[in-house]
């Protein structure tokens, strides 16, 4: 008797391979991949050095130029003069100028005064006095070319700073809280272990052929500052029922076209142990990422189909050989903002202090009087936030009142505004070659706006201004997230403007904001549409409630 024929079924295809090396797919599946096996991204420094940086700009091997320059920081800028109806047009090289965006990794944001002159100095040097704190405590200088990048990387790495897997698919900048080892509260000093990752495996090959980016934050911040939820792996601090302090893993968080929170594993990380989990879970991420499609090969794509509960059982049996036991979630975050603008006691009866410039724009002069002003007011150390601003530790209190009067003097606002404290800003047209619209003149203009036209306004606010939907800037967690895109204005033409998302947040009850359907606003529009929206929560609102309730 023969076999019957299987009847055709279109719902039983065999899945498709998503490139997973642990599943044996390690042939390249697409042109990034192509180039992260052909050679690694690391090996691009020597080739800087050695040719390019003497050959000029055109000694660029193409494929190092838009590929692995990434793993050192470096990004060719736009164009200047190329409006955004042509970004998804153009070829890369029509974009493409020959200067680069340089981005210094800081990692925990923490910067001694020398660290931050240096800065200040190639920005005046080698980047027109260019200088962005971007909202992962990174700074990023622009005008670069190539010629001055050793000198640029030897004046650095002589203070302690790089621009190593900076940007790539690589384990980038590790956030940490801007207090750490100095807040009254916090649960526990995530630094100690920041510099451990960075010492162990930044620069090790082991982890830089990573299927996309990986970004890290560690923080025993009770603010929950370095934004846990939305990062591929996080720590964040915890005390267990014995006592101990330690920490808890979240994986997979992550935004841009497909925002998803992370999700916690439920154990329990002592200290000593957050480095070998750390690269359990980067390793999990190099083997059984999906390398197929870019835009599905973030960390967080695995994680939702695993679930924490797999994750977690095959971070302990195949990469970490123990098991973990289970924790505590960490408290709910303290109320109001996640940020640490303002004066404040610390632990040893010093203060920090607070500052918030203009959507993280400063520059090599701005750089160099901060340092001024810190160091004659006692202080060695500055940081940067993950909300665009910076912070300046250890003032003595006799001392307070006079650095926030020079600090203020500088436009370095202390006692900011809701609007200039809580707005923020990616990079946009200016220089960034995916960005539709401006973003940083916009944002600019609108604090100055708000400021004339709601002078009372003081409740927490968030507004984010993305040049596209790729959410550097965090669009879907912002009360009032602003996604660049080009609208039609009233007169029929062809302007920038902003797709809106409304009531995203972060903390106790983490919710995306929601896209409001055909709303748009030309960014003309923008100060008008802000207002209403801000004047219609006060009337509505109950007592005590917030933009996101
Ligand atoms: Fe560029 Fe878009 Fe990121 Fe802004 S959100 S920096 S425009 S990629």
């Amino acid at each position: 008797m023969s076999t019957p024929a299987r009847p055709a079924n279109r719902h039983h295809k065999r899945p498709r391979g998503e490139g997973q090396w642990a599943l044996g797919y390690r042939e390249p599946l697409n042109k990034n991949e192509e180039n992260k096996k052909a050679d690694d991204g690391l090996n691009v420094r020597q080739r800087i050095i050695d040719i390019y940086s003497k050959g000029g700009f055109d000694s660029i091997d193409p494929a190092d130029l838009r590929g692995r320059f990434r793993w050192f920081g470096l990004y060719t800028q736009r164009k200047p003069g190329i409006d955004g109806g042509k970004t998804a047009i153009l070829e890369p090289e029509e974009l493409d100028d020959r200067y680069f965006m340089l981005r210094v990794r800081i990692d925990g944001g923490q910067l001694s005064l020398e660290q931050l002159r240096v800065i200040a100095d190639i920005s005046n040097e080698y980047a027109r006095g260019t200088a962005d704190i971007t909202d992962r405590q990174n700074i990023q200088l622009h005008w670069i070319d190539i010629e001055s990048v050793p000198d640029i990387w030897r004046r650095l790495e002589a203070v302690g700073l790089s621009t190593t897997e900076a940007c790539g698919d690589t384990p980038r900048v590790i956030l940490g809280c801007p207090l750490a080892g100095i807040d009254a509260g916090e649960v526990i000093d995530g630094t100690p272990q920041i510099r451990d990752i960075y010492d162990r495996y930044i620069g090790d090959k082991a982890f830089s052929n990573l299927p996309r980016k990986f970004k890290t934050a560690i923080s025993g911040c009770t603010a929950h500052c370095t934004v846990h939820e939305i990062n591929d792996v996080a720590f964040v601090g915890v005390v267990n029922e014995q006592g101990e302090h330690g920490f808890d893993v979240w994986v997979g968080g992550g935004l841009s076209t497909n925002p998803m929170f992370a999700k916690r594993l439920g154990a329990f990380v002592r200290p000593e142990q957050v480095h070998e989990v750390w690269a359990g879970v980067a390793g999990i991420f190099r083997d059984y990422g999906y390398r197929r499609l870019r835009h599905r090969a973030r960390i967080k794509f695995l994680v939702n189909d695993w679930g924490a509960e797999k994750f977690r059982q095959v971070l302990e049996t195949e990469y970490l050989k123990y098991a973990l036991p289970d924790g505590p979630a960490p408290e709910a975050p303290r109320g109001g903002r996640r940020d640490h603008v303002g004066v404040h006691p610390q632990r040893d009866g010093g203060f920090y202090v607070g500052f918030a410039p203009r959507v993280g724009r400063v520059d090599g002069d701005t750089l160099h009087r901060i340092a001024d002003i810190a160091e004659r007011h006692g202080s060695t150390r500055v940081r940067t936030t993950v909300e665009q601003k910076m912070v300046i530790l250890d003032v003595a209190p006799d001392k307070v009142e006079s650095i926030v009067a020079e600090l203020e003097a500088a436009d370095l606002q202390v006692n900011p505004s809701t609007f200039r404290r809580q707005t923020m800003a990616c990079t946009g047209i200016e220089f960034c070659k995916l960005a539709i619209v401006e973003t940083k003149a916009t944002a600019s203009a609108l604090i100055d706006e708000l400021e004339r036209r709601l002078p009372d306004f003081a409740e927490p606010l968030t507004i984010n201004v993305n040049g596209c939907p790729n959410s550097c800037a965090r669009i879907q967690t912002a009360d009032i997230g602003l996604k660049g895109q080009l609208v039609v204005n009233d007169r029929g033409e062809q302007v920038e403007g902003f797709q809106v998302h409304l009531g995203g947040s972060v903390g106790l009850n983490p919710s995306f904001g929601r896209k409001v359907r055909g709303l748009k606003a030309t960014a003309e529009e923008l100060p008008d549409y802000v207002e209403r929206v801000v004047r219609n929560f006060q009337k509505q609102k109950n007592e005590g409630e917030t933009f996101a309730e």
